[in-house]
């Protein structure tokens, strides 16, 4: 391939609203408090432990699924953290929820008012340019009737300026 050339990608179609609306009305997880990984969110756990760190704290494993069981076998090592049980679980998975609805009616505002914004632009334009074929047009049928008549007369635009 020449420098010049360009790997070929594939078009982006752009997705009927109603398609992506589903898709963020309706979200891809089962569970919202593990998002189906077994492992509690750590935006979470900290609503439980506020001073949670990721990164030094054992994995609070999740009890609102099945996917915890995945990780108990590493109960023994100490690395999760059981505490956070299935009714604290299923609380945090329906705040989660309750988050994402918020968040997606958010986005979807947005999205609509974007959309109206670059709707109202295109139709003002759209307006704009029928307007001035409108009065070219008005101006044609004038000419052609005072032609007709034998009165037309054209006039310089240095005329008109005076
Ligand atoms: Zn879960």
């Amino acid at each position: 391939m020449g420098e010049n050339d360009f790997a070929p990608l594939e078009p982006l179609p752009v997705r009927p609203d109603e398609e992506a609306e589903k898709e963020i009305r309706h979200p891809f997880w089962h569970c919202f408090c593990c998002q189906d990984t077994g492992k509690i969110q750590p935006h979470l756990v900290r609503r439980v432990i506020p001073s949670y760190n990721y990164e030094r704290d054992r994995l609070p494993i999740c009890q609102n699924c099945h996917k915890g069981h995945d990780w108990f076998h590493l109960n023994d090592l100490g690395v999760i953290d059981t505490r956070l049980g299935p009714q604290i679980c299923r609380k945090l998975d329906s705040l989660a929820r309750e988050d994402w609805r918020l968040t997606a009616q958010a986005w979807f505002e947005m999205m609509k008012q974007r959309l109206e914004q670059a709707t109202g632009e295109i139709t003002a334009e759209h307006n704009l340019r029928k307007r001035d074929r409108i009065q070219a047009e008005f101006i044609l049928v004038q000419e052609k009737h005072g032609r007709a008549r034998g009165d037309w007369e054209e006039i310089e635009d240095s005329e008109v300026a005076e």
